[in-house]
């Protein structure tokens, strides 16, 4: 049998370490090690599963002082010094005490489900717990992005059932301990493996980790110790969101167990695009189209932008495709006082269609300007054919 390493040096403590430093330290590792975190790696789940122990054991006042008594021999079941078998409690107390809330909370989003201990999350079922998020789609128009805009959403509000109060039973029973887990929420399988005896925890089938077995359900909510009803919410949409970008209302999602918070509704916002307006990143784009005796002579123009319309002097000879910028027109960053720019291209339109006077003049002013048309004369014939 392979030697133990001391449980403080697993940690990483000293041996006067407090409770707290103890808690902290395992905490640390439990992030580094968990098998959610390191799918596969048989190493990382050793490493977990030698922290998990030590913790255990150096968390409880008793089985500490045990340990330093005695060292690993008070716990090692062959050695019979009042061995200490690593029961389904021991995980149970620390999953919720310390999972419950490393989860739930930091890495709740990111890490969804939390699989490797199986239903670890309801291993202690009396834990607060923040109830999930709610998602939903809310559709705005180009304009309403720029200035911001307060938009209401209805949802449907899951609340506790006013029947029941939320146990889920007729009135006038209770919930009765689920017989299968005995109300812990989770089972423990032991299996002979080669390295010796290996324990897994599951969820409850019986109970579905609740703990609690229903056998009169309410009527109004059908066990469940919920109800939905239609809610109006307010999302308050910050000006410059782009399409795509969601905002965060708190307190609208699902509501929390054991007196956990309610989770929280995500609204994604999607922005119809504008018929002039193009926007990328911060910045918008337009295209502005200008004849031919605006851009030789220059001209003062109403410059459409997000604003409304400003005050532009064309210069005389302005080339085709020639981009200006409105300093500080853009789009508006969120929750800051900056903006984008706004980049206007001028495109200059060739008329497809003259009359006889604007060919007659069109005629004069290449003449007077030495003359490029290669024949001139057959140009003007045609006129009156
Ligand atoms: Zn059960
Ligand atoms: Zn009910």
């Amino acid at each position: 049998m392979a030697a133990k390493r001391d449980y403080y040096e697993v940690l990483g403590v000293s041996k006067t370490a407090t409770e707290e430093e103890l808690k902290k330290a395992y905490r640390s590792l439990a992030k580094k090690y968990h098998p959610d975190m390191n799918p596969g790696d048989k190493d990382a789940e050793a490493k977990f599963k030698e922290a998990s122990e030590a913790y255990a054991v150096l968390s409880d006042p008793d089985k500490r002082a045990k340990y330093d008594k005695f060292g690993p021999a008070a716990f090692d079941g062959s050695a019979g010094a009042g061995g200490f078998e690593y029961s389904s409690a021991d995980y149970a107390d620390m999953f919720g005490d310390l999972f419950g809330d490393l989860f739930g909370g930091a890495f709740g989003g990111a890490f969804g489900g939390f699989g490797g201990f199986g239903s670890s999350r309801s291993a202690n079922s009396n834990a607060p717990r923040k109830g999930s998020n709610v998602k939903t789609t809310l559709r705005i128009s180009f304009m309403e992005a720029m200035q911001g805009v307060k938009k209401d959403i209805e949802i449907n509000y899951k609340e506790s059932c006013p029947n029941c109060g939320g146990s889920g039973c007729k009135p006038g029973t209770s919930p009765v301990t689920c017989s299968e887990c005995g109300g812990k929420g989770v089972i423990t399988l032991t299996q002979r493996t080669i390295f010796g005896m290996a324990q897994t925890q599951r969820a409850c089938p019986s109970c579905s980790g609740s703990g609690k077995i229903i056998k009169d359900k309410c009527s109004k909510c059908f066990g469940t110790g919920y109800v939905t009803r239609k809610k109006t919410v307010t999302a308050d949409i910050p000006a410059g969101i782009d399409d795509g970008e969601g905002i965060r209302v708190s307190g609208y999602g699902e509501p929390g167990t054991n007196g956990g918070e309610r989770g929280d509704l995500l609204v994604q916002v999607r922005v119809s695009s504008h018929p002039v307006f193009e926007r990328d990143g911060y910045d918008i784009y337009t295209f502005v189209p200008i004849s031919f005796a605006q851009a030789a002579l220059g001209d003062t123009l109403r410059l459409d932008t997000i604003d409304g319309q400003v005050e532009y002097e064309l210069r005389a000879g302005t080339q085709p495709d020639t981009r200006i910028r409105l300093r500080g027109k853009g789009v508006p960053v969120p929750r800051r006082n900056e903006r984008g720019d706004h980049y206007v291209t001028f495109t200059v339109r060739v008329p497809d269609h003259l009359n006889k006077e604007q060919r007659e003049a069109l005629m004069a002013f290449d003449a007077a300007g030495g003359g490029t048309l290669s024949k001139p004369e057959k140009k003007k014939k045609g006129l009156f054919k």
